[in-house]
């Protein structure tokens, strides 16, 4: 625990001396030392001498601090998307080493079929390391559905053909190092955390609108998941019984009505098969007159509108942040449907939590599925270290 708890601070300040360690951690400095030994011993932090300029009295001697060992133990982050693959690989340190996106053919695929193609596309981006994906200390997924991370068991994914796939053995078949899944809206609120809009906050919510509605939940600073991982499906409350079919399987869900799959559906159903719909279509159709497209907008708005206030009813977070492009999800977060919210909320005497739009593309995805996977392996190693110890 010592050892992880040193890891994380110094990893929290970049840079850290041995006495702003012992003293941010309230631990004597022959515990630090003892401790920052192990880890370097390990290869987890490094040292780095520099001048202090600052102080003319210290002027001219060198200080110590310790950072996370940069160019060893990369971790590479993917995120699944729809129709394509992105991925990231950032050494231990956080910096960026490569990054790639690949196209998708098949946004549903066998679980193997999956594996392998994550695989591939891992190792055309660590051409890059001396010696390719051999390089790498962890592997971190993101992926849409019930995403157990804990036992790296996929409930349901819109990715997967399949229900009930124990992915972490097939990635320990395919692998050369540990992969870790995760729900990918906990990535974007990882991101957000760590990078975006949510730095220094403890409580918030991310809402995902994309093919589907998904959500993460940051509570007293952690990612809350539920008992069985599967604690954060908003897409997959019911706003109406017995309503719209849902990718799920289910019907009435939330993202049935609110998820880009439900607009597309509509957008189908007004231009009649002349071509490929898209939200956009939707929304053009809208802008142009169009009271059929308008009403489905307006809908959306409605139901995204009583689920966020039944969010704010439920969590009292600090701040939403929806992430969406602002094209596609103008129409859920207009002046009306805030309205809606606010007189939905419980009335108390105090302003609405901040109701964002915050949006990043896949990479920042990938990017988040990475910070997640340097937190895995620091545990993981630190482990080790331990076992070592004993
Ligand atoms: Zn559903």
């Amino acid at each position: 625990m010592t050892r992880l708890r040193v890891l994380n601070c110094i990893r929290a300040s970049g840079e850290a001396s041995r006495t702003e360690i012992a003293a941010a951690l309230r631990l004597s400095p022959a515990t630090v030392t003892f401790v920052t030994s192990g880890l370097m011993l390990g290869d987890l932090i490094e040292e780095v001498t520099s001048q202090d300029t600052q102080d003319p009295v210290k002027r001219g001697r060198p200080r110590v601090a310790l950072r996370l060992t940069r160019g060893k133990n990369n971790i590479a982050g993917i995120k699944i998307a729809r129709n394509s693959i992105s991925v990231i690989i950032l050494d231990f340190g956080g910096t960026d080493v490569a990054q790639d996106e690949f196209p998708l053919v098949n946004s549903q695929m066998e679980p193997e079929e999956l594996v392998t193609t994550l695989r591939d596309c891992v190792a055309a981006t660590a051409r890059v390391l001396p010696n390719g994906m051999d390089d790498l200390a962890g592997i971190s997924i993101g992926l849409a559905g019930q995403i157990d991370a804990e036992a790296c068991f996929v409930h349901w994914s819109s990715s997967l053909t399949h229900r009930n796939v124990d992915l972490g053995e097939l990635l320990a078949a395919h692998l050369p190092c540990a992969a870790f899944i995760e729900n990918d809206a906990n990535l974007v609120a990882k991101a957000e955390h760590l990078f975006g809009e949510a730095q220094g906050l403890s409580n918030f919510l991310v809402v995902t609108v994309e093919h589907g509605v998904g959500l993460g939940i940051v509570l007293d600073g952690r990612l809350y998941r539920g008992e069985r991982g599967c604690g954060a499906e908003f897409g997959h409350t019911k706003v109406v019984y017995h309503g719209a079919p849902c990718q799920c399987g289910q019907f009435g869900c939330l993202e049935a009505y609110v998820g880009n799959f439900a607009m597309t559906r509509e957008a189908e159903k007004l231009l009649a098969g002349n071509k490929e719909p898209s939200v956009t279509d939707l929304v053009e159709m809208a802008a142009s007159g169009n009271s059929c497209a308008q009403a489905a907008l307006d809908r959306a708005g409605q139901m995204f509108g009583m689920g966020l206030a039944n969010l704010i009813n439920l969590f009292d977070p600090e701040r939403i942040i929806l992430s969406g492009a602002q094209h596609r999800i103008a129409h859920l977060h207009s002046d009306k449907v805030l309205a809606d919210v606010s007189e939905n909320v419980v009335n108390v005497d105090a302003p609405l939590p901040d109701i964002r739009v915050h949006h990043w593309g896949d990479e920042m995805w990938a990017r988040g599925a990475a910070a997640l996977g340097i937190e895995n392996v620091s545990e993981l190693k630190v482990k080790d270290l331990g076992r070592d110890a004993s």
